[in-house]
């Protein structure tokens, strides 16, 4: 087996036990609390999942293969809770990659270290209430002071906001620029000025933590301003190397479709009608058959994006794409999870209805499918 491929397995192995163990059992308890678990986050970090993306130096994990073995970690944290999923997705990606990348060591100490022993929990925020897809847009302005910058502005939908310890707000320090007046901030939460507006109720993956978040007049030191290459704007810097999160949205996805496809087998196997299983009529099968051939198309191009962002090559075109095919297909999965169900299906007693409200996140947490379209067209040369 090559090593890319035996890494990915061992890794599986050991997060796969926990979820089964640990996450699942509780995800219905979860979901219905809407409760963001501080327990399990912990626990998950002492386990060191935290650290998986980053090298052994700053606490992290070390692997050869980060951002595969980042994608088996949202995979399977998603066949267990969608909501937990994406909130651990948040902090060992985003929220502290931007930290590692652009922050000084004193922010790396003060906040990238803590963050992946899940002693403080870490959030990023650029959408607004009138700034989503055209982020560019945004409102909050980060004015030049004595000793640091003055941020003021409203944030939304922000993913951990409402129990984060520190945020990178990216905000604007010349609205003329547009785009290239975006910089990039660690704000800490005790910081005066800073207030969670409200916890936000959701549809769907509700035990992950959505705020809204209102900065006024916060003060952050000069320290605190992550620094792109002499010139550009921090966000611009960042923005290519985030978008391997889209490719961690689409695990996020096959997560859901995975544990959707797994309960409709086996309710298909059990629910007796006109004497026999139901899953002995074709129609079903068909339909079982069509879930399977989603998902492991929806696999197979995700893990082939990863590992090209492993081996660091260029992945706009594919960690958009991947997006697309992972949450789009794994929607319809649970789609179809939800037929092989019949009127069960939307019965809170079980977790299918569940699969399929949270299947709708992979297909809007970072951009939209239409953004991703627009994506991979700009790389066609429109
Ligand atoms: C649960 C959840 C968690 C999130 N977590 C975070 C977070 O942690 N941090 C953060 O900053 N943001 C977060 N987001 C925000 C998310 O990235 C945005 O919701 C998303 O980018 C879309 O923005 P919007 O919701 O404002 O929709 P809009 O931009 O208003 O879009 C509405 C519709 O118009 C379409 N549309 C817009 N522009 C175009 C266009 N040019 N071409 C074609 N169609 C277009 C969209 O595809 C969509 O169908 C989160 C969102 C959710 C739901």
């Amino acid at each position: 087996m090559d090593p890319l491929r035996a890494e990915a397995q061992e890794y599986r192995s050991h997060i796969a036990r926990w979820v089964d163990e640990r996450l699942a059992p509780q995800a219905q308890a979860l979901d219905e609390r809407a409760e963001f678990s501080h327990e399990l986050f912990k626990e998950l970090a002492d386990l060191g999942y935290l650290g998986t993306m980053y090298p052994e130096d700053i606490g992290g994990s070390g692997l050869a293969y980060p951002y595969t073995c980042f994608t088996v970690l949202c995979e399977e944290l998603a066949r267990g809770s969608v909501g937990f999923a994406a909130g651990v997705c948040m902090q060992g990606s985003t929220a502290t990659h931007t930290v590692y990348e652009w922050g000084n060591p004193e922010l790396r100490e003060k906040y990238l270290l803590p963050a992946l022993k899940g002693d403080k929990i870490a959030a990023f925020a650029i959408t607004e209430p009138n700034a989503g897809s055209d982020a560019a847009s945004l409102r909050t302005r980060a004015t030049k002071v004595d000793g640091g910058w003055s941020i003021t502005g409203t944030k939304v939908f922000t993913t951990n906001g409402t129990v984060a310890d520190f945020i990178t707000v990216v905000a604007s320090v010349d609205p003329s620029k547009k785009a290239k007046g975006l910089e990039m901030f660690v704000v800490d939460t005790q910081a005066k000025g800073f207030s969670v507006g409200r916890r936000l109720d959701k549809f769907s993956v509700h035990c992950s933590d959505t705020g809204e978040l209102v900065f006024d007049s916060v003060f952050v030191p000069d320290s605190h301003k992550l620094q792109g290459a002499e010139g550009t704007s921090s966000f611009l810097n960042a923005y290519e190397a985030l978008t391997v999160d889209r490719i961690f949205t689409a695990a996020l996805a096959l997560g859901v479709g995975q544990a959707a496809y797994d309960v409709a087998l086996r309710y298909a196997k059990e629910r007796v009608q006109f004497g026999q299983p139901i899953g002995k009529f074709q129609a079903v099968q068909f339909r079982l058959v069509d879930m399977l051939a989603k998902l492991e198309q929806a696999r197979l191009y995700t893990y082939h994006a990863c590992a090209l962002a492993d081996a660091k090559q260029s992945i706009t075109t594919e960690a958009a794409l991947a997006k697309i095919i992972a949450a789009e297909n794994c929607h319809q999965v649970c789609e179809m999870a939800m037929a092989v169900f019949g009127g069960w299906g939307l019965m809170n007693e079980f977790p299918v209805q569940r699969f399929l409200r949270d299947s709708y996140f992979p297909m809007i947490g970072g951009g939209t499918g239409d953004i991703m379209r627009l994506i991979v067209a700009r790389q066609l040369g429109f």
